[in-house]
């Protein structure tokens, strides 16, 4: 006898199941993606511990005939699909008929349903896949389907779970973006009885983006408008085909440190595709910083056949039939839009002093010196012509364009090397003009120490410190020392549990999404600890009482939904002191004083001591190096003394 069997169908479920439900979210997609293609316009999600317990979905779409009530459940049957033909333009969000036998098959489910064409509805029992109960019910029309006690007969499955809360983000993500993807329609999300996301039928997509994300995040939005490019029929035999983009997506200055914002919808289907993904960072280059991205909404609508959703068994992905067509569409309308809103470049060569740079003692040190007239000033000249360009916008550092060795604001390397190939110039040996120098300076990392012995001489462009030490010149970014010292105060506050906090006259009321919400109510007491007061204030809104005494009242905003942010990076699996150093260094970031800002001697000497006394003075939190030495050996070789 053979070996080969055929596998029940018990068993084959379990194994599409294993593609299919991933986890409480891909339970949720695919319910709702059924309620969608029933064509309702009110759905109803309702959760309890994450999806573990419970996932119900109620709809008022067609509901099911009582015969296909049961049919659902069986492997491959789809009401969507008839013909093979059919897979080259499928319209619906489902096609395969899998997924229902899936999830019955690692859950216990309760189909209960009712199609308009029957007087009574049908409700269905089934648990690990066997059919329990199947009974006539009086119900109004519409499908509602529970699921209770997600892989509890696959518990392998169940260990690979995270906590609650990651779970309920994912749904909760999900949620909110189907419901961006249909803004006529009525999406309601309830986590344990607490209503996360309700939002009610409105005319445009700008409405809903409003009503999930509230006005703070549009305001940093661009909107796509609609855009068409029709491609010139591809086959002697087809039409022209037409392609329409719209959707919104954030202005350069909105950073994320991942791709987890950007959601991408063909045909109102939501999916991940590295050929969009790439399109939409080609419309950012050289506006954003390579690691960073944007957040995006992007609706791409075509024909059908120019689209195969029949990739990957949770169709999440998709293969573009005109692919570069595809890409260079979607980057054009991305990056037309981005250059038409964009912002008149600003310099300010008068710098606003006091503008944001609170910290205990140094703001206090600030304070006192505007009342001391006679506190010296020590102005060294710009080592740049007056007219040389200093666009700190895109970060540029000033570099001549003429080099040469005796420039020294050539100086870009630390420490500096000869150009390579450069020849020697021709010299006469000058006897004793370097004696006493030290020309062999130590490392810079080991000088680093002595940086609190280092002399302040003034500012370049009220924005670098300019020193001078016992091995040379040194050049110290002061918005980055000052974040290296801030970052280090921060993480020793939150290590010992005293974290200096300020109380706001006004408490500051923010507005969440669904998911920030859920992330907030997990890091509520990491928060606590790095020096914030909050506490829910009504419908997804926390009022911030008190914030770390280091943070200026303006950046308070923008700070909590940074570190919102990390939180849901820190959701894919990082440390708890990983999210405390995130919170540090972006508490760091915003509180230390920014470029353009005139210090004092004072000021910078209490820079430099401060500086040479924290852990690691080389760097900023996130890697940006602190200070640039000219070495004497340099110093002396441009001047053509050695
Ligand atoms: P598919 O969506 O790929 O067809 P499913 O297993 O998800 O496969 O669903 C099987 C069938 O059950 C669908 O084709 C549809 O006819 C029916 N069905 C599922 N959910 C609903 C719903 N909420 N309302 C009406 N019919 C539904
Ligand atoms: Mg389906």
């Amino acid at each position: 006898m053979g070996r080969i069997r055929v596998l029940s169908d018990n068993i084959a479920n379990k194994i599409a199941a294993g593609e299919v439900v991933e986890r409480p979210a891909s339970v949720v997609k695919e319910l709702l993606e059924n309620s969608l293609d029933a064509g309702s316009t009110n759905i109803r999600v309702e959760i309890e511990t994450g999806g573990r317990r419970l996932i119900r979905i109620a709809d008022d779409g067609c509901g099911m005939l009582r015969d296909d009530a049961l049919l659902a459940f069986e492997r491959h049957a789809t009401s969507k699909l008839s013909d093979v033909k059919d897979l080259l333009s499928i319209a619906t969000l489902g096609f395969r008929g899998e997924a229902l036998p899936s999830i019955a098959s690692v859950s216990r489910l309760l189909l209960e349903t009712r199609s308009p064409d029957e007087q009574t509805g049908t409700r269905v029992e089934i648990a690990g896949g066997k059919i329990l109960s199947c009974e006539e019910i009086a119900r109004g029309g519409g499908t509602a389907i529970t699921i209770r006690d997600l892989f509890f007969n696959v518990p392998a499955r169940k260990k690979f779970l995270r906590s609650e809360q990651t779970e309920m983000a994912h749904i909760a993500s999900l949620v909110t973006h189907y419901s961006l993807a249909h803004p006529d329609k009525t999406f309601e999300l309830w986590n344990g009885g607490v209503n996360l996301l309700q939002a009610t039928p409105v005319a445009t997509l700008r409405e809903r983006v409003f009503q999930v994300f509230g006005s703070q995040l549009l305001e940093d939005l661009i909107d796509l408008g609609e855009r068409e490019k029709i491609m010139p029929a591809p086959e002697m035999d087809e039409e022209p085909k037409r392609f329409a983009v719209r959707g919104f997506v954030s202005r350069p200055q909105v950073q994320k440190n991942n791709r987890n914002s950007i959601f991408i919808f063909v045909n109102g289907r939501l999916i991940r595709d590295r050929l969009v993904l790439h399109a939409l960072s080609a419309a950012y280059h050289n506006l954003m910083p390579p690691a960073c991205f944007p957040f995006a909404l992007i609706f791409l609508d075509c024909d059908c056949e120019e689209v195969d959703v029949n990739v990957h068994p949770s169709k999440t992905e998709v293969r573009f039939r005109h692919q570069s067509f595809v890409h260079d569409f979607i980057r054009d309308a991305v990056r037309d839009q981005l250059m038409m809103s964009r912002p008149a470049p600003s310099f300010s060569p008068h710098p606003q002093p006091g503008a944001a740079l609170p910290y205990s003692d140094f703001s206090q040190m600030m304070q006192n010196d505007a009342n001391d007239a006679t506190a010296p000033e020590f102005i060294l000249h710009p080592v740049n012509p007056p007219n040389a360009r200093f666009n700190f916008g895109d970060a540029a550092v000033p570099h001549e364009t003429e080099p040469g060795p005796s420039v020294p604001a050539a100086m870009g390397t630390v420490p500096m090397a000869p150009r390579a190939g450069e020849a020697a110039p021709l010299r006469l040996r000058v006897p004793d003009t370097h004696g006493g120098f030290p020309l062999d300076a130590p490392p810079l990392e080991s000088s680093m120490a002595n940086i609190g012995d280092l002399r302040p001489m003034g500012q370049l462009h009220n924005s670098f410190i300019i020193a001078a030490g016992r091995d040379g010149l040194w050049i110290i970014d002061q918005h980055v020392a000052h974040e290296r010292i801030l970052f280090e105060q921060v993480l020793a506050q939150q290590a010992s549990g005293r974290a200096e906090a300020q109380h706001l006259l006004m408490p500051v009321i923010l507005q969440l999404t669904p998911e920030q919400q859920i992330e907030y109510a997990r890091i509520e007491d990491e928060l606590r600890a790095s020096g914030f007061d909050t506490e829910p204030f009504g419908n997804r809104t926390i009022a911030v009482k008190a914030v770390p005494a280091a943070l200026g009242h303006g950046d308070i905003e923008r700070v909590i939904f940074e570190i919102l942010e990390i939180a849901e990076v820190e959701l894919r699996g990082v440390s708890v002191s990983d999210l405390r150093r995130g919170i540090a260094a972006s508490l760091a970031c915003q509180a230390a004083i920014k470029i353009n800002t005139p210090l004092d001697y004072k000021k910078m000497e209490w820079m430099l001591r401060t500086l040479a006394a924290t852990e690691y003075p080389m760097a900023c939190p996130h890697g940006r190096p602190v200070a640039l030495r000219y070495g004497m050996r340099e110093i002396l070789r441009a001047f053509h003394r050695i």
